[in-house]
């Protein structure tokens, strides 16, 4: 058994077989890569807008999906749901009417049993929330919101042009149209002390977000982070803090939050991170680490009133 909340089990219990994610590019672009300020979108992010797994925006959006349908198939047979990802960039930076037009076109297949849409804290007026909210009817609605950090230094220094306040109300008011709430959060920032990692699976668990994203640090050509280190001003932390910040976060967070990933890849080039190892290897150490020290998501949750 795993010593944390697993999503691939969460889904099977509750679809009653496996629900796979299929990334799809909307093209949509990020409002914090066009802000005049010197710098090109957040430190780390690379052109991609981190979706390199994805089909090319070009390509139709039903035909992304055909194929990705028709690929995830040769792996895994035709008895599974889908979940449809948008990932890259910030899927709500558009117009209603945009929007509307784009998620029209997604439920082409009626395994399709969840949207999953990718966007930023301050990227979600309400009208657009009420637009998501009518697709409730075809499938489980997510939404992923980036935080990263929960420390403000972090934030800015990060360039991630949100607040914590941002996170914090998109959060809520999506929580209140009933749509199923992810946080992605980087636990090996230098910037951020473990203190700043307990405090983010705090405030998570204190929000009810429903599940989080864990990722790792790692660099692609090009961007401010590689330019910082390669300048001597910057440091990625050692594997074992990685480990220790991973799973101290677990242990304060709520155990009923759906863990969605604990490590993420750079892409296979012009990338480097996650210390040489395999994404599986990071994986399983943690869950060795874990079951050595007899600890488990939420061993700590004890600090709220509920
Ligand atoms: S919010 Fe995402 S897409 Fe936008 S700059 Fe940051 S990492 Fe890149």
């Amino acid at each position: 058994m795993k010593p944390y909340n697993q999503l691939n089990s969460f889904w099977k219990k509750k679809y009653g077989k496996r629900v796979q994610r299929i990334p799809v590019s909307t093209g949509l672009g990020c409002p914090n890569r066009t802000k005049k300020n010197g710098i090109n979108g957040c430190i780390f992010c690379d052109p991609t807008g981190s979706g390199f797994a994805a089909e090319s925006p070009t390509v139709p959006i039903e035909e992304q999906i055909k194929t990705m349908i028709q690929r995830t198939e040769k792996k895994y047979g035709e008895d599974i749901y889908f979940a449809v990802y948008l990932q890259s960039y910030t899927n709500t930076y558009a117009s209603v009417e945009k929007l509307k037009h784009i998620f029209d076109r997604l439920f082409i297949d009626e395994r399709i049993k969840v949207l999953d849409i990718s966007t930023r804290p301050d990227c979600v007026e309400q009208e657009k929330l009420d637009l998501i909210a009518t697709y409730k009817d075809k499938a489980e609605i997510l939404i992923e919101y980036g935080l990263q950090s929960v420390n403000r230094e972090t934030l800015v220094d990060l360039n991630r042009g949100h607040t914590l306040a941002d996170f914090i109300d998109a959060v809520l008011r999506t929580k209140k149209m009933g749509i199923t709430t992810l946080a992605h959060m980087i636990v090996d920032l230098p910037q951020d002390a473990m203190e700043d990692v307990v405090e983010g699976a705090q405030i998570l668990s204190a929000l009810g977000v429903d599940g989080v994203k864990l990722h790792s640090l790692y660099v692609v050509e090009g961007t401010e982070l590689d330019r910082r280190i390669k300048q001597g001003r910057y440091d990625l932390l050692p594997f074992d803090e990685f480990v220790e910040r991973e799973i101290r976060f677990l242990e304060y967070l709520d155990p009923s939050i759906v863990i969605h990933r604990l490590c993420s890849e750079p892409p296979k080039e012009n990338a480097h991170g996650n210390w040489g190892m395999l994404k599986i290897e990071i994986i399983q150490e943690i869950e060795r680490s874990m079951h050595e020290r007899n600890t488990y998501q939420g061993k700590r949750f004890t600090y709220l009133n509920r």
